[in-house]
């Protein structure tokens, strides 16, 4: 897999994500980029606002607790959790993941001189800001239909989006975020990356 030029590819992963959300057929079609547009937005300026110049020393100092876990690693329990935040203050990465995917990734040129725990880091950390400041992707509910019933619920595929913005616009990566994701997973399951990165291509 080519993966310098997946990093190099105009990819809609803003698309690509809402796409995976269980109530993307809810959302009307004519709003779909629009709220697309407004998480990206979100996590750009979540970025803009955020005074830290280290995010690990942000995190020290809103007593956020960063865990490096290790799991074993099989292939064909593919949905391996990269990272994940937990309510209220822990950061959980997959450090097994990361060790594994590190000679892999050092290999790719797009990816030189970028730490793959501090891009998790950073996503992880606008799930913490976007309950902290009660940002846009938590508040905004779809309203929707299911038979006689009318519902409301979030969309997590908005947060999704918007930790991917945050984390491209704070690092100031050259890359989506997204292509880390299949980076990270194609050494050990490189059949389901595969797919995923073909996904994205296809998007738009
Ligand atoms: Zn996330």
């Amino acid at each position: 897999m080519d993966l310098n030029a997946l990093a190099q590819a105009e990819i809609n992963y803003g698309k690509y994500l809402l796409s995976q959300d269980h109530l993307y057929k809810k959302i009307p079609e004519n709003q779909r980029s629009e709220l697309i547009q407004q998480a990206v937005e979100c996590g750009e300026s979540a970025a803009e606002n955020l005074v830290a110049d280290d995010l690990r020393n942000y995190c020290r100092q809103e007593k956020i607790e960063i865990e490096f876990f290790q799991e074993e690693l099989k292939a064909e329990n593919f949905r391996f959790v990269l990272a994940e935040f937990q309510l209220p203050r822990l950061i959980r990465i997959n450090q097994s993941l990361l060790t594994a995917a590190e000679p892999f990734l050092l290999a790719q040129d797009f990816f030189k001189d970028q730490r793959a725990a501090d891009i998790l880091l950073a996503h992880e950390l606008y799930h913490y800001l976007e309950n902290q400041q009660q940002l846009f992707t938590i508040k905004k509910q779809l309203m929707y239909q299911t038979g006689p019933f009318k519902r409301q619920a979030r969309l997590h595929a908005l947060s999704e989006i918007a930790a991917m913005s945050f984390a491209q616009a704070y690092l100031e990566l050259p890359f989506s975020p997204v292509i880390l994701n299949i980076a990270l997973l194609y050494p050990i399951a490189p059949e389901y990356s595969e797919q995923l990165a073909k996904q994205l291509l296809v998007i738009d």
